[in-house]
């Protein structure tokens, strides 16, 4: 089936935030807006992210908040400079859901939920006349210059004035954002750094024994410090899940891009991690030397250091077993066990992705400087940001630069 449309008609692809807010800035600006996704329904990552509360922005500093985007702040700070996390907050009020700030200084729904948000959102886009179009999945243009989809009824191909990519990146690819689109534009010559993961968990290469008996427990309150083959010094204080190939969660996602990075370049990344914060080093050494009488130093170091079983699991897994015979040695490991990580986990499993389209081939409003008309929005941009509602935050403002990109587009032709 082929569908000509007129020159004011948008081809958006890919409904996750980024796409949805590009087709809200083009139909309120007088578009005729075709959204187009591969799955039977939008926003899956979206309601994902919003599993165990749904943190959508954060209420730091703007000079605070850009600094996450590490490498790319400054793009991303265009961006945000015209859809700011203030703005985000308003609009979320104006599809009548309310927000609070927690203590850390994210930004939730006040009930902690994405469907409902989502649910409010798309009724109010396909009001104003969004048309959408489920279980289309593109697969590039054709040699006549239309969009190609691949449906249930066949192909389909159609032809609008402009276009807004929207695809997102590699992780979790069961929710739509597979990544196939990588060699569709690299073939249209546009650069894509390669898509890496981001805030991801990493390989340890546990032993069988350890591996068994304590995938899936925490390391609550923890510090983990790591310091680059440069020198540049990280130290951060949260939690942390043991996994049966390595090590997860928040703590160690907010160290991910300097870990792979370095595991990339040096081939292992070494983390340090104190299991006693706020307890000083000589303090932890008389309390390990304290006599232990005939009690197993196992139950000693719990008694007397306050350490739980996976913690000394941990030390039995990192630290020669000579060290246990002596104070000085165990209190260092207890203040900061070396831990080799040896591999990020694979980019499917991460929560998003680093790389992406180059910001060199694209305009200030997101157009593909070799592709005048088409526009890209979202994860799938060359840019990585920390969990904490940086990335929310950003897709969000893309889809808006690029809605009103495509608009102007639309309207001038220029
Ligand atoms: C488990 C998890 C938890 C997260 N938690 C948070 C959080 O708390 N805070 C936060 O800020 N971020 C979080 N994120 C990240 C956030 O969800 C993503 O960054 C965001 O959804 C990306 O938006 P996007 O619009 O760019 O892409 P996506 O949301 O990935 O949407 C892309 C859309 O494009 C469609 N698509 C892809 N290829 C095609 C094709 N060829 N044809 C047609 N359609 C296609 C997909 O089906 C999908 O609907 C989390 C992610 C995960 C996986």
């Amino acid at each position: 089936m082929r569908n000509k449309l007129n020159a004011k008609s948008v081809a958006i692809i890919g409904g996750g935030p980024a796409g949805l807010m590009a087709a809200e800035v083009l139909i309120q600006g007088g578009a005729r807006v075709d959204l187009y996704d591969a799955m039977p329904s939008v926003g899956r990552k979206f309601l994902m992210a919003g599993k165990g509360g749904m943190n959508i922005t954060h209420a730091e500093p703007f000079f605070a908040f850009i600094e996450r985007y590490g490498a790319h702040r400054e793009q991303i700070k265009g961006m945000l400079q015209i859809f700011s996390p203030e703005a985000l907050r308003e609009w979320i009020h104006g599809l009548g859901i309310s927000t609070f700030v927690g203590s850390s200084g994210r930004v939730f729904p006040t009930d902690m939920k994405a469907a409902p948000l989502l649910r409010a959102w798309l009724h109010r886009l396909r009001e104003s006349g969004v048309n959408f179009h489920m279980r289309h999945r593109w697969t590039g243009w054709s040699d006549a210059g239309e969009l190609c989809f691949a449906t249930p009824e066949g192909e389909r191909t159609v032809q609008t004035g402009a276009v807004v990519l929207a695809l997102g990146g590699g992780s979790w690819p069961q929710l739509g954002s597979t990544g196939a689109w990588v060699p569709v534009l690299e073939k249209r010559g546009v650069r894509i750094a390669p898509l890496r993961p981001s805030n991801c968990g990493f390989d340890v290469g546990w032993s069988e024994h350890f591996s068994a008996k304590f995938a899936g427990h925490p390391l609550k309150t923890v510090v983990v410090s790591f310091t680059d083959a440069a020198g540049v010094a990280q130290r951060k204080q949260g939690d942390c899940m043991v996994t049966a190939t390595g090590i997860e969660g928040g703590l160690i996602y907010a160290l991910s891009a300097a870990l792979r990075d370095e595991i990339e370049t040096c081939g292992f990344a070494t983390i340090l991690i104190d299991l006693t914060p706020g307890k000083e080093l000589a303090r932890i050494e008389a309390e390990v030397a304290h006599p232990r009488g005939s009690r197993s130093i196992s139950s000693h170091l719990q008694s007397r250091v306050g350490l739980n079983r996976v913690q000394i699991g941990l030390l039995r897994e990192c630290v020669p077993a000579e060290a246990f015979a002596d104070p000085a040695k165990l209190a260092r490991a207890i203040k900061a066990l070396p831990l080799k990580l040896i591999a990020p986990r694979p980019l499917e499993e991460a929560i998003s992705s680093a790389g992406g389209v180059t910001f060199e081939t694209m305009d200030d409003r997101l157009m593909l400087r070799s592709m005048p008309g088409v526009f890209c929005a979202g994860e799938m941009l060359d840019w990585e940001a920390p969990t904490g509602g940086y990335l929310l935050t950003a897709c969000f403002a893309s889809g808006r630069v690029a809605g009103e990109g495509a608009l102007q587009w639309l309207n001038n032709g220029d």
